[in-house]
């Protein structure tokens, strides 16, 4: 029988917007898991924050917990220390994981939590209207700041890898079948599996034009087990954006030395 993840909630993100693109991803990478025998369906839980993001869970037909913002990471631990038997997934956005929660990110990679976290970034706080978040590019005019932010974005991916995490990809949101073959990769690696998925906002930072014109996968030989490798391919001079899977090891998770 074929799985059944969509549900009778209507869709109430903009028209065309990206998220669509990742629910359609995560929703073919967990019917691909079920079907073949990798995962039960009943062992499959989402947590999301709070942001245009976490609508994504009234979308999916299958166990959700939506928590506080900048907090989806926190009950997902919780989950995977409890039952080692759930393959854990989070949503969450730039907003909500690098500007409000940023320290459970954090400390998530730290520890090696063995869970998959999703970050929808659109480089901008989207359900409240486009006011600049860490990832905005330097100068970003939103409602809150119309003269331009001053600061320059951060790289979540040089952070995640700084603070630990074994496992550091980044998709687009329009890439579905690549992003879907890297959420099961990252279900696949036991231990913090982070995954930045760039999802213009097209009702107030609409970047398709950009991202359509600036993408570059990383070379089939990109050496995943080397972090100064991983480091130095997450940014290049020429301002295109790097995309793949960056770095991948295997250390001892939270849960196993719990
Ligand atoms: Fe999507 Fe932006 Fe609309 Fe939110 S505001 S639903 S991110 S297009």
């Amino acid at each position: 029988m074929t799985m059944q993840l969509s549900t009778t909630a209507k869709i109430t993100w903009c028209p065309g917007c990206p998220n669509n693109a990742i629910l359609v991803a995560f929703r073919k990478a967990v019917t691909e898991l079920v079907e073949s025998g990798v995962v039960k369906e009943e062992n499959v839980v989402a947590c999301a924050g709070i942001g245009c993001h976490a609508k994504i869970l009234d979308y999916l037909n299958m166990n959700t917990f939506n928590a506080l913002h900048g907090r989806a990471i926190p009950p997902a631990v919780g989950m995977k220390a409890a039952n080692p038997n759930l393959s854990v997934f989070v949503f969450s956005g730039d907003g909500d994981s690098y500007s409000e929660g940023f320290n459970h990110l954090v400390h998530a990679a730290q520890r090696n939590d063995d869970i998959n976290v999703m970050i929808h970034d659109n480089q901008i706080f989207a359900l409240t209207t486009g006011q600049s978040t860490p990832t905005s590019p330097k100068g970003h005019k939103g409602g809150a700041r119309p003269s331009g932010s001053i600061e320059e974005p951060i790289d979540p991916l040089r952070l995640m890898l700084t603070a630990g995490a074994t496992f550091v990809a980044r998709s687009y949101a329009g890439e579905i079948e690549k992003t879907k073959e890297i959420i099961k990769a990252a279900h696949a690696h036991k231990g913090f599996s982070f995954i930045e998925i760039a999802q213009p906002c097209i009702t107030f930072f609409d970047t398709r034009d950009f991202f359509k014109d600036n993408i570059v996968w990383l070379p089939e030989d990109h050496p995943k087990g080397d972090r100064r490798a991983a480091y130095e391919a997450t940014q290049r001079e020429d301002g295109k954006v790097p995309m793949g899977i960056f770095y991948h090891v295997t250390q001892p998770t939270f849960e196993e030395q719990l």
